[in-house]
């Protein structure tokens, strides 16, 4: 019996493990395989949704796919890896050996040096996002009184901090229909709100941050927080109970366990097929990989690329184990779908991020993404079949 072992149960884990099924059955294999997923609760969180203001339906148990399927899910904190024994540590034990391993545990919220975290909001996990919301009722409850409570500060202009902040004027006129003065801002480092994408998309973003009255303020690379306070470039202050960061990712700490090359973002390099260059037998898929899609780029930290990479290493792992070839991951086409609040969405086009779409045409683009593309179909059968390594060029 061989041991597949998947640390992190999120899209890449999730579609690893539907897709190690797939192949063992094509193999006639399954009977051979024994399949571990181990994640430290029992979801698939869906974290593109954790901006959402209702956050019911923003994740789903892992066990209604994994056992009908006969995977193991162990529920736990995994402490450290040990590749030269090729075993994974639990925090408290037991310890878990592998014969492949995918590693999948993605990745986690970054805070610049002088903000935070301690009194500060983030959409990073489920738990994060529900203290959000729990804090913007606690605030509700009390009415609002004071500026600072009606002031709303999201740090980070990037693809997150822009959903968060477009998000919350209405999130906030929902709350309290009847309470005026509300204040939004958004904080950005870089020296324009929107950098990484085309001029024309720049632009849209620009016009709509506007509309939505969010105050921008951009070329702020040294922030300081204190409690309820924000102290910006030349001395400026934002009273703010409601800080929330959204200022990129790192690859999970336990990437670090293994010998090879990283990006600045943590990430491990890996071969066309996903694996260690000096661990063959394991693989690294989502936000943790550092994967080419074609021969000029490298996969982006997004469910767009952890779901292809997670079913390309489920395959590999189950041909590696039976002796069988590989397949390279390649994945050319890139797009991005950016929420914009209601009725609004970017959609962009190729590297450079044109704009392809946006209005109500994209907002259903991005809602159908959100409710259907990254949430697994209920049923197992259709779920297997959506674990093909196939990739839309
Ligand atoms: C607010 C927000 C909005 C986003 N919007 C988009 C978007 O619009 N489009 C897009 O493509 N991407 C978006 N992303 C990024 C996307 O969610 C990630 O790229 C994606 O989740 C990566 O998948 P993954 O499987 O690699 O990692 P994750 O989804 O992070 O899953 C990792 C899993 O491993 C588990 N884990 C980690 N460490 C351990 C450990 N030590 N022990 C046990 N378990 C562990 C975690 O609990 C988790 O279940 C967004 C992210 C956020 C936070």
């Amino acid at each position: 019996m061989k041991h597949l072992v998947i640390a992190g149960g999120g899209f890449a884990g999730f579609w690893s493990a539907m897709s190690a099924v797939r192949q063992a059955t094509e193999l006639g294999k399954r009977d051979m395989l024994k399949i571990t997923l181990i994640n430290r609760d029992e979801y698939l969180g869906l974290r593109p949704r954790f901006y959402e203001a209702d956050l019911r339906g923003t994740r789903v148990p892992l066990g209604n796919w994994l056992t009908p399927l006969g995977i193991d899910l162990v529920i736990g904190e995994i402490g450290s890896a040990v590749p030269a024994s090729r075993h994974i540590r639990l925090v408290g034990g037991p310890d878990i050996s592998y014969d492949q391993l995918i590693l999948a545990t993605g990745s986690r919220q970054t805070y610049p040096d002088s903000v935070g975290p301690g009194h500060l909001f983030s959409a990073d996990t489920f738990e994060e996002s529900a203290a959000l919301d729990q804090h913007l009722r606690a605030l509700t409850a009390t009415g609002f009184p004071t500026p600072a409570s009606r002031t709303f500060v999201v740090v980070g202009g990037g693809l997150t901090g822009l959903e968060i902040v477009t998000a919350l004027p209405s999130r906030l006129e929902r709350l309290a229909p009847s309470i005026p003065g509300f204040a939004f801002h958004l904080i950005e480092r870089a020296p324009e709100i929107g950098l990484g994408y085309a001029p024309d998309a720049r632009r849209h973003i620009v016009k709509r941050l506007q509309h939505l009255g969010i105050t921008m303020h951009t070329g702020q690379d040294e922030l300081r927080h204190e409690k309820d306070r924000l102290i910006l470039a030349g001395n400026q202050q934002l009273s703010a109970k409601t800080v929330i960061v959204a200022t990129g990712f790192t690859a999970s700490p336990l990437a670090a366990t293994f010998r090879g090359p990283r990006d600045d973002l943590g990430r491990l390099a890996v071969d066309a097929f996903l694996r260690l260059p000096e661990h063959p037998e394991v693989l690294a898929a989502g936000d943790v990989s550092l994967a080419k899609t074609d021969p000029d780029h490298y996969a982006v930290m997004s469910c767009q690329h952890a779901m292809p990479q997670g079913r390309t290493a489920g395959h590999n792992a189950v041909r590696l184990l039976f002796n069988e070839d590989p397949i390279p991951y390649a994945q050319p086409r890139y797009r991005t779908c950016l929420d914009l609040g209601p009725g609004d969405a970017l959609v962009t086009a190729g590297w450079e991020r044109r704009v392809k779409t946006i209005g109500p045409e994209a907002k259903a683009i991005k809602t159908e993404i959100l409710t259907q593309w990254i949430c697994p179909p209920a049923d197992i059968v259709n779920t297997l079949a959506m674990a093909a390594p196939v990739i839309a060029s």
